[in-house]
Parts: structure tokens; sequence; C-alpha cells
């Protein structure tokens, strides 16, 4: 299918709707990701989901707890324009048992304008006996209400179902392991948008325009030798919309669901600022996400260079991201066109290696003389013994080692460990994960 447009479904509603509870229990998985991003409260925003071998995207627009009415619903109306701008179907969340309130009128009126699909779900219909509440939000003009209960898991089959049925023609909701999703991250002028039409504009073989309008296009699907990419979320990136894009939370939701969705994250840094702060949450996140990740230092023509210039340049990085020190940094500029083949032929390198898969032989073999070289910590007389190790998953490649006790394990070694499988297997551009399993 080379109209790659992955289906995305936002979730708007006021706060304490019930919003986290529908959205994990139809994720199924737990992430954490935000700690400290201002503004940010809530830990999990995007997820993605599976129904019946369907696959989509699901995105929560919600998340600050404003302090006043005024605020939320302003809030609101820019949850509203966010889902209507990213997202193929709104689910639009209202409180079953706390009623109708002004505020969801004002989002009604804003979601009754899109021709986006509108679900209005009405929640914390825990029982039958509560079902006469949803009568009264026939009010809002979005047709039959959807009585659910997020908290008992009620309904939501249900939900599913019409979800799937309302994607518009076009959209894709198959999962598809040969594309390599790339995301594009880097504060506002690093050069995103700049790289990517470069990228477009030399190795493009076919570029897909989406269907539907061009106001929602998300991805640019297209291949180059060999190869199938997706750049994700470039609409954030190349179309600079007035409504929200100096709310920094909404970048930072763009950028993490890109990160979300990517095989490999570009960490475009503009070579005459250095790195953000924002450079360092978002690869912080890839990173514990397990994605491939590669240092773009972008405007590279501007910098005033000797022999050293360089090398100092990848020392700062290193040094403000010393738990990456498997990322490949590649200097380049969007303007002379210095360098922008690197970046996807990098890309590719690092989208072969988080697939790798060493064999079970060779893996003990390495781990034999890594212990033999450096013996396993102990405590109180008893010493880590590693029994075997297999590699158990890609992307990224993880590893478990059958112990004696998981007590007896040190973040320390583990890096050691992990030091030794990068030195004799590579693994450029991608995490490793090392996993513990006691067997007695
Ligand atoms: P959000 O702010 O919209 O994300 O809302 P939360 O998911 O945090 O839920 C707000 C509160 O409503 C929590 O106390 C939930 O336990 C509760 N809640 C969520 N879903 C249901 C439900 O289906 N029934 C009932 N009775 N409570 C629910
Ligand atoms: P974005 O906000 O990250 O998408 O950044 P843009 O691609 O819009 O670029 C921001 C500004 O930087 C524009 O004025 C670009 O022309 C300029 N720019 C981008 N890349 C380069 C580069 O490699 N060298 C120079 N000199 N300018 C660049």
């Amino acid at each position: 299918m080379n109209n790659e447009n992955r289906a995305i479904v936002a979730v708007v509603g006021r706060p304490n709707v019930g919003k986290s509870t529908i959205f994990n229990k139809l994720t199924g998985k737990k992430i954490s990701i935000v700690e400290d991003t201002p503004g940010v409260t809530r830990d999990r925003i995007f997820g993605e989901v599976e129904w019946l071998n369907k696959y989509f995207t699901i995105i929560d627009t919600g998340g600050i707890e404003p302090e006043s009415d005024d605020v939320i619903i302003s809030q609101m109306r820019n949850q509203a324009l966010l889902a209507i701008d990213m997202a193929h179907v709104i689910l639009f969340i209202v409180d079953g048992k706390g009623g109708l309130t002004a505020a969801d009128k004002e989002v009604a009126e804003i979601l009754r304008k899109t021709n986006k699909p509108v679900i209005l779900v009405v929640n914390k219909i825990d029982s039958m006996s509560q079902f006469d509440n949803i009568y009264d939000f026939y009010e809002l003009g979005l047709g039959t209400p959807f009585a659910i209960s997020g908290a008992n898991s009620m309904g939501l089959g249900d939900l599913l179902d019409e979800v799937v049925l309302n994607f518009p023609e076009g959209v894709n909701t198959e999962y598809d392991e040969d594309i390599i999703r790339v995301a594009i991250t880097g504060k506002p002028n690093a050069g995103k948008s700049s790289i990517l039409n470069n990228i477009l504009g030399e190795d493009r073989v076919i570029v897909s325009p989406i269907a539907g309008t061009t106001r929602d296009a998300i991805d640019t699907y297209f291949e180059s030798g060999e190869n199938k990419f997706l750049l994700i979320d470039t609409a954030g990136i190349r179309r600079k919309s007035k409504v929200y894009e100096n709310v920094e939370r909404f970048s930072v939701i763009r950028s993490m669901s890109a990160v979300d969705r990517a095989d490999v994250v570009l960490i475009v840094i503009d070579a005459t600022e250095g790195v953000t702060e924002q450079d360092t949450k978002i690869a912080g996140i890839a990173h514990d996400e397990g994605k491939g990740c590669v240092f773009v230092v972008n405007k590279w023509d501007l910098i005033e260079k000797d022999n050293k210039t360089m090398g100092n340049f990848k020392m700062s990085i290193r040094e403000k991201f010393p738990f990456m020190s498997y990322a490949p940094i590649v200097f380049v500029s969007a303007v002379t066109n210095q360098r922008i083949k690197k970046i996807l032929e990098t890309v590719v390198e690092v989208s072969y290696e988080q697939n790798r898969r060493v064999t079970t032989s060779v893996l003990n073999e390495v781990i034999g003389e890594a212990v033999m070289l450096n013996q396993p910590p102990s405590d109180k007389g008893r010493r880590l013994k590693i029994y075997y190790g297999t590699q158990t998953g890609v992307k990224p490649p993880t590893f478990t080692l059958f112990i004696n006790d998981i007590e007896l394990t040190h973040f320390s070694y583990t890096r050691y460990l992990e030091n030794r499988l990068r030195e004799n297997f590579g693994f450029e551009g991608t995490s490793i994960k090392i996993e513990y399993k006691q067997k007695r």
C-alpha cells in the first residue's frame, strides 16, 4: 500500500470525564513518558490500538489541569482544533454522571463544523439504571451518544467497532513491517522543514499526496532505492498553523506522538545554537522507548570551521547525551545540501541494526568472555551467576539473561555487558535492552 496515511483517533473532553481511563483501556499497555514537561501532567497522551487486526494511533489531546472554567473552555477549544487538525476520527467524551456543561456545548459547536467523523461518547454509564442520563446529550447535535463505562470496560468493543467503521476511505489501518518510520524532531527553526524538503526533493521516487484534504497531511510516505520510508508528523512541521503554533504543549505532543510511532528519530540541532532543552527531552524519550536515534546537526554552512570544530561539536553532544553514545551524528546543511543524502543512508543503517538478531551460541560466547574478563558483582558472599542469554526481541535488540538472583544485578555491570555486546555486535544507532530472569 503506497499511501501510508496512518489512521489517527483523537480524544477530546473536559478534565475528569474519564479520558485517561478510557485511553488506558483501549491501548492496554503502560508506558510513562512525561515527567516534567511544563503543562503536561498526564503520563500518557498517545498510544497504539489494535482492534480486529486494524491498527491506529490514539491521541489524548487533554491533559492540563486548569484552575478555572474559562481556562477549561479555551483549552478545550484548542484540544478540539488540534483533534480536527490531526485526527481522522474524533472521540468526544462527556460525563454521564456529571451531566452536560457549558464547556461541552462550546466544544460541540466547534466539532459540529468539521466534516471529520465525531463520535459522542457518554462515559460513566456504569449500569443500565444510569442509561437515561444519556438523553441530555442529544442536545449537542452530534447524533446518538455512545454509552460506555470506561472504568468497567463496558461498551468499549462497540465503540471500537464504530471507530473503525468511521475511518474515511484511503486511511491506512494496516501494519507494514517493511516501512522505516522516521520522526524529524527539533526546536522550531532548527531546519526540519528544509531538511524534509531536501530529502524529498533529492531522493523521492514516489511521494503520495495524502488522501483527503491537504490539511490532513500528517505523514509522508516515499520510496527511495530499495527502501520504503514514512516521514511522520510532517504536517506539524511544514505548515505552521497560527492557531496553536505558540502553544508549546502541542509542539511537544506532536513530537512525542511522532517519536512513539517512529522506528528512527532524527534529532535536528541548529549548529548555531547547540542542543536545546526540548532536544534533551525528546532524545530521552526516544532512548527510553528504545527507538533508533540520529543526531542531525544542521546549518553547518554557518559555522566557521577549522580541523577541530566537528570533533568539538561531537564531543559536546556526547557530553549532553552520555546515555546515547550509540547514536550517529551527521553534520549537514539544508541550504547547500551538504551531506543531506547521508541522513537517509544513516537511517537505513540504524534500522538494519535495530532489527538485527544474533544467534544464541555467538551471544553466549560473548557473554562468557565478558564474564571471564570482569567478574559479575557479588553481595554478602554470593556472586551473580549468568547461566545463559538469548536475544528475545528486536527494535530495540533485547537480550534476556537467565541468572541466579535478581538482587545481585547491578546497573554498572549491566552497562559493562551492554558495552561488550556493542563491541562485538555493533548495534549502532539503537539502544539495546538487557533483561534478567531469575532461574533456580
Ligand atoms: P480525565 O481527566 O478525563 O482523563 O479523567 P480520568 O480518566 O482521570 O477519570 C476521572 C475520574 O473519573 C477518575 O476518578 C476515574 O476513576 C473516574 N472514572 C473514569 N471512568 C469512569 C466510569 O466509567 N465510571 C465511573 N463511575 N467513574 C469513572
Ligand atoms: P523548522 O522550523 O525546524 O522547520 O525550520 P525551517 O526549515 O523552517 O528553517 C528555519 C530557517 O532556517 C529558515 O529560514 C531556513 O532557510 C533556515 N535554514 C534551514 N536550514 C538551514 C541551513 O542548513 N543553513 C542555513 N544557513 N539556514 C538554514
